[in-house]
């Protein structure tokens, strides 16, 4: 396995002629993400965020090693397709086009102010597939699902997964209309169907399929470095009322499919180099992988080292100026498989990946509470109420609540990189 290597382009010294590029908390010239956008009534075309700027990617093409048709398109497929050494070449040319002052008045005149910008979803969405590899929160969920049985005995065994929506994956701001659907309580004897009254978020790393494999080819674990793009934020708004009704026998559906929120922009495995950390070792009683899931430098190098926080508003806050309240904060490495495990796992029967696709970890939550990624684990299953700055109580959303994720990855002696927005208001239902 081949992880992208730190090069200059993530030298700490790097300092961009795009002032806002420095010290920026999600984008300086070390993070360089790729996205679509439009400004004004535009067309869309692929930028890359610098400071509080979009470079407009496709106007400077010229000055890019690399086929010029990939940066000119409307989503980023083509580009997830390119060579792993492909892709670090056109980074490592961005980078020092945003870094030698010279080529400033020929690039300058290509930003766009970023609040002037839309940020659309970065590519089409082949197939979206969401997993649950986050080991607390499926202890937690199972727990209040099954108390006396959370963890099922195929969960150390096999990366738990099932086919999600792609249609209804949409960029960040964005806002969600609470879904209607059917939900039972325990003591009724029928269901009812109206709007969700258990609406939650799910705190989940999406992550982007690059190159693809071939109908019954496998990926096998050593190679699955090189399918990955990249990786966003990813809100899969959960409404736990329908979930606890549907899910017997065959799983999620209506209760996740109807909306989902990504970050929209996309960062690169390379731009990840340097926050590569160690798979957190398997406590000494569980099942090692089994072999085709195993790889010492995957155990080694194949988790990423990212804080991620979650932040809810209440309308009422928003109307009071107060400040958004952080709900909770914890690793990304509180996974239980890699996301290289994932992609491996997903085409070890032969199932095509293919660029564009994207892959949701599951929920990623912590042992303790201050970590929890869902309200349903913040709130015990609806059980304890969440105060908020306005005397206001929550267990699951209300309509007006504005949930925000942000991630930011870290490592001593390197450059911090964030990954912007990911965000979005609920809406009365229909
Ligand atoms: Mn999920």
């Amino acid at each position: 396995m081949t992880f992208p290597l730190i090069d200059e382009t993530h030298d700490p010294c790097l300092e961009s002629w795009v002032e806002s590029a420095r010290n920026h908390p999600d984008f300086p010239v070390q993070n360089l993400p790729y996205g679509i956008f439009s400004h004004g009534n535009g067309r869309r075309r692929l930028g890359t965020a610098i400071g509080n700027f979009i470079l407009d990617l496709s106007a400077i093409a010229d000055y890019l090693p690399i086929d010029q048709d990939v940066l000119r398109g409307i989503s980023l497929n083509e580009l997830f397709s390119l060579s792993a050494n492909d892709r670090t070449v056109l980074r490592g040319a961005l980078s020092k086009l945003l870094c030698d002052a010279g080529n400033k008045d020929a690039i300058s005149v290509h930003l766009y102010p970023s609040d002037a910008c839309e940020l659309h979803l970065p590519a089409t969405i082949g197939d979206y597939t969401d997993f649950y590899v986050g080991i607390h929160h499926a202890t937690n969920i199972g727990r209040l699902f099954r108390p006396e049985n959370p963890l099922l005995p195929n969960y150390k065994y096999v990366p738990i997964g099932y086919h999600g929506r792609a249609s209804s994956i949409r960029p960040s701001g964005l806002p969600v209309r609470r879904p209607t659907g059917q939900q039972k309580s325990s003591d009724a004897d029928a269901p009812v169907f109206g709007p969700s009254t258990r609406l939650d978020y799910e705190l989940e790393l999406g992550v982007w399929i690059g190159r693809g494999n071939e109908p019954g080819e496998i990926i096998p674990i050593s190679e699955a470095q090189d399918h990955i793009a990249g990786f966003c934020l990813l809100n899969d708004w959960s409404a736990r009322d329908f979930q606890a009704w549907e899910y017997v026998p065959l799983g999620p559906f209506l209760a996740k499919n109807f909306h989902s929120t990504i970050s929209p922009w996309v960062i690169t495995a390379e731009a990840l180099a340097p926050f590569r950390m160690a798979q957190p070792v398997r406590p000494a009683d569980d099942p090692q992988p089994l072999p085709y899931l195993w790889d010492e430098e995957d155990q080694a190098k194949g988790a990423l080292a990212i804080e991620l926080e979650v932040y809810l508003t209440s309308a009422a806050m928003r109307e009071a100026g107060l400040e958004p309240q952080r709900l909770s904060s914890g690793p990304a490495a509180n996974m239980y498989w890699t996301a290289q495990q994932m992609v491996t796992h997903h085409a070890s029967n032969g199932c095509n990946l293919s660029p564009g696709d994207l892959l949701g970890t599951g929920t990623i939550s912590a042992p303790t509470s201050d970590g929890f990624g869902s309200l349903i684990e913040l709130s015990k299953g609806g059980k304890e109420m969440i105060q908020l700055p306005t005397g206001e109580q929550r267990a699951f959303l209300k309509d007006g609540d504005e949930v925000r994720f942000k991630a930011v990855a870290r490592a001593e002696g390197f450059v911090p990189i964030g990954f912007g927005e990911c965000r979005a208001i609920i809406e009365p239902a229909r």
